[in-house]
């Protein structure tokens, strides 16, 4: 029986701008993003799920016009950023991520969650 998880984002979601950008996240971090379009149910349908490794205010104001809602969480670490987007990647399949997340620089770590599919 699969593992079923509770992905967290932190904040969100918030229409996609400048503004909601910027007073959120003021400080530069690593972070895991959530793109898409808000349903009439007031749910954040998820169409792509990304990873900043230096700067994800920087990141998020590039899908400005792409997408109309966006959640967001920081992270302490580059590595801690990629598991989480990971996480998200295998929990919600968004139809506009064509493939696997990819690890950052110099961490041979892999994917856990590919580890237990492959396992099942
Ligand atoms: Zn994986």
């Amino acid at each position: 029986m699969a593992d079923i998880k509770i992905t967290r984002l932190k904040w969100g979601p918030f229409p996609l701008n400048r503004e909601n950008i910027d007073s959120l996240l003021f400080l530069e971090s690593p972070g895991t993003y959530a793109l898409g379009t808000m349903s009439s149910k007031g749910v954040l349908e998820i169409e792509y799920v990304g990873r900043a490794d230096k700067n994800v205010n920087k990141s998020l104001k590039e899908y400005i016009g792409h997408y109309t809602h966006f959640a967001v969480t920081k992270h302490a670490s580059v590595h801690e950023a990629h598991e989480h987007e990971c996480q998200l990647y295998h929990d919600f399949g968004p139809p506009d991520n064509r493939i696997h997340p990819r690890p950052p620089e110099g961490d041979g770590g892999g994917c856990r969650h590919c580890t237990a599919e492959a396992s099942v």
